[in-house]
């Protein structure tokens, strides 16, 4: 640490700029704020993806790459097709909509490329802490710490690789994103392709898999390569590759004892992965408990929607192979718009009922058993 003299007082530090340090950083007003973040915008763009009603579709219009109001799950037995009135599968590019966030910082809010060195904290909690960054110390009242959990080895997690692509010949069914096409190897875990036709010459394909062992890369690219040459889909181009690691277990923050957001906060949803939309919701209420005075993080989920989500993810560990059929009769039980409430966690109570009906009875009522005296 430099010498006492030269530290800078933030009101507030947010390590990590990505979805979470971002989206908070973006509404934050009249405190000395300052996030830091080692890469640009462009160093890690991706995709993310969200089921979204009208309103919010325009407030992220600038980054929107697709949007769908039809979807569907394929297995060997048949497909499942959605199409909602009310929500619109859209993907975002996350260059795109962190470096809108960057636009939108308020005078008072900086940004720093720089990764944050030597955190040491005074105490659990909100109660602050020190650290180095980009040659300089600082020192700040509360800090929100976004950096990348420790997954624990062994852990169950969906780990994939997308490519996007401009095809030699337009596609059909342009129109429908595929969520899950699980007429793939399923010797290795539960494996589906993932495909969003921006047009019908311009794709993201996906293998990803669901399982606690990470592949080699070339297992992912030789799965899409399999996907597209079964139906004879010629690629003309292929413009970029993303990998990506979701753990769907409970992680380990870097520091536990500053305020962790974003995916080290706990906002993964744990069947499924998905955590933008959460991520969203927790920090315009963060923002707004901040302004209000105080700095406590809201639930990213109700303690009942994480004793489902580990019932479903045991369930899954115990019979893999059952997997699909998980998958399918969830979207078989549920239409449209349910299906989009369910992704979200923001399902009623009718519609778990659905869900619940359709699941198997023994395996889940087995998993429900074990999460009940595990409570983990
Ligand atoms: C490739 C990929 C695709 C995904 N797609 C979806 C999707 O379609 N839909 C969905 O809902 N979820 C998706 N997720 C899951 C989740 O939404 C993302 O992981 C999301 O980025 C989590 O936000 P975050 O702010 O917690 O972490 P991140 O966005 O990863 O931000 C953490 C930041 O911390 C920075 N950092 C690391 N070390 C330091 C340091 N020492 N000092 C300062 N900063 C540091 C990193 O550079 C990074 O930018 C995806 C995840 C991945 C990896």
């Amino acid at each position: 640490m430099s010498s006492e003299d030269k530290i800078i007082d933030l009101d507030i530090a947010i390590i990590g700029g990505g979805s979470a340090g971002m989206a908070l950083a973006s509404r934050l007003d009249g405190l000395f704020a300052t996030v830091f973040e080692p890469k640009t915008a462009s160093e890690r763009d991706c995709s993310w993806a969200l089921w979204a009603q009208a309103p919010q579709l325009l407030e992220l219009s600038l980054s929107v790459r697709g949007s769908w109001d039809k979807w569907r799950l394929i297995d060997h037995s048949g497909e499942v097709i959605h199409h909602s009135h009310q929500y619109r599968y859209t993907c975002l590019s996350s260059k795109q909509y962190l470096q809108w966030c960057e636009t939108h910082l308020k005078q008072s809010v900086n940004l720093l490329r720089a990764p944050v060195e030597n955190l040491v904290t005074k105490g659990s909690g909100a109660s602050g802490g020190q650290f180095d960054a980009g040659g300089q110390s600082y020192r700040a009242k509360v800090i929100y710490d976004s950096r990348p959990p420790k997954v624990p080895k062994n852990s169950l997690c969906q780990h994939f690789i997308g490519w996007e692509i401009i095809l030699k010949k337009p596609i059909d069914n342009a129109d429908i994103a595929t969520l899950m096409d699980f007429r793939v190897d399923q010797s290795r875990g539960l494996h589906f392709i993932y495909v969003l036709p921006y047009t019908d010459r311009h794709l993201l394909v996906e293998s990803t898999m669901i399982s606690n062992q990470l592949e080699d890369k070339d297992w992912y690219r030789n799965a899409i390569t399999c996907w597209l040459k079964e139906r004879d889909i010629e690629v003309e181009a292929q413009l970029h590759e993303e990998y990506g690691v979701i753990p769907m277990t409970k992680v380990q923050p870097q520091n536990a004892d500053v305020v962790n957001i974003g995916a080290v906060g706990g906002a993964i949803r744990l069947s499924s992965g998905y955590a933008f939309s959460t991520i969203q919701t927790q920090m315009k209420a963060l923002a707004n408990s901040i302004t209000a005075g105080k700095a406590e993080l809201p639930k990213a989920f109700s303690g009942a929607l994480m004793f489902m989500d580990k019932v479903f993810n045991r369930a899954l560990k115990a019979e893999p192979d059952k997997g699909v059929s998980f998958f399918m009769a969830t979207a078989k039980a549920l239409n449209a718009d349910q299906f989009s409430r369910f992704m979200l966690g923001q399902a009623r109570p009718i519609e778990w009922v659905r869900v619940i009906l359709a699941m198997p009875k023994k395996p889940f009522l087995k998993a429900a058993l074990k999460q009940w005296l595990n409570h983990d």
